[in-house]
């Protein structure tokens, strides 16, 4: 009797956009971006078990909002590979929920890289980085930069990336929002609210780049930049509010973590970190607060 091989387990971490310069919308409907993305210590852990079929279980507080079906990024990303390997995608994903859902944090994406590498490992499929970067890119935007993590310029739609230096960690505090915000939508609605108004080429902000790699939380304070920010406020004007509850309180900054609508504070140190989050729970306008470092490892199997 051949015995099953062992299930495997892959951590994922969320990201913030430090940058995200949207350009005008291309033929395809998707937008130029410059996109500087940052891994932050948020975490999705999929687990991957032998299975007759393919199956998808979901744990944690946001359980209920993510499809258990084929439909998951992650069941997408075990089909994808799978039929590259002449297999059937006969497994068990077992999605253990952290990252915030709709959030602008990336967390299918996030699943769907770490389903890519516990597969990988599972079936012994030996998939090169360039193949598994490939089909996180066919998956979505954001995927190719959740296997690799710590921080990367995304240019495309995002997903061909650069990897950028960082010197050091910087403190990070997470307004989560109720409810979630559709990425399309905020598209659509940046694209109203700019109406005919000409739209520059998005350019990585050469102080950004130069802030993450000095590891200089007052600089890259400085620099943060989210052209998605106007249409989330827009379609959901009590962000405004979580914005400045953060920065009374003494973030060095405050923004719209991609199309939001978890809102993002970078604060000078642990301490001030902390001081921000107690206030943002005490305003009362966010369903919950974390408080966490970026950048983190892209998906590891653990
Ligand atoms: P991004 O920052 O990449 O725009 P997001 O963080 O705003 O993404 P996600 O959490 O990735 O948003 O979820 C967006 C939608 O995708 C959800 O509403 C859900 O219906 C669907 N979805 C499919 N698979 C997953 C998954 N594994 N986890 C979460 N959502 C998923």
């Amino acid at each position: 009797m051949t015995r099953s091989p062992a299930p495997v387990t892959v951590r994922v971490p969320a990201k913030v956009n430090v940058q995200l310069a949207v350009g005008g919308p291309r033929p395809d409907g998707f937008h130029d971006l410059a996109n500087v993305f940052l891994a932050v210590g948020l975490y999705d852990e999929v687990t991957v078990t032998p299975a007759d079929e393919l199956l998808i279980t979901v744990a944690g507080p946001d359980a209920g909002q993510v499809p258990a079906d084929a439909s998951n990024l992650a069941a997408r990303a075990a089909i994808a590979l799978a039929a590259r390997h002449g297999l059937e995608p006969r497994v068990h994903i077992h999605i253990a929920k952290d990252i915030p859902v709709a959030g602008g944090m990336a967390g299918g994406s996030a699943d769907a890289a770490g389903a890519l590498v516990a597969c990988d490992a599972l079936w012994g499929t030996g998939a090169s980085r360039e193949e598994l970067l490939a089909i996180c890119a066919e998956l979505g935007s954001d995927v190719p930069f959740s296997l690799v993590g710590g921080a990367a310029l995304g240019r495309g739609r995002g997903e061909l990336l650069e990897p950028l230096e960082t010197g050091g960690a910087f403190h990070w505090v997470f307004a989560v929002a109720d409810g979630g915000l559709s990425t399309p939508e905020v598209y659509r609605e940046c694209d109203r609210l700019r109406g005919d108004a000409a739209v520059p080429e998005p350019e990585a902000s050469a102080a950004l780049v130069e802030a993450l790699r000095a590891g200089d939380a007052v600089a890259l304070a400085g620099a943060l930049a989210n052209d998605l920010q106007p249409a989330a406020l827009s379609l959901r004007p009590s962000l405004a509010a979580t914005l400045a509850a953060g920065t009374e309180a003494g973030a060095l900054a405050a923004l719209v973590s991609g199309s939001g609508p978890t809102t993002a504070f970078l604060a000078k140190d642990a301490e001030s970190a902390h001081a921000v989050a107690g206030a943002l729970a005490a305003s009362g306008t966010c369903r919950a607060v974390r408080v966490t470092t970026g950048p983190a490892r892209g998906a590891t199997v653990v």
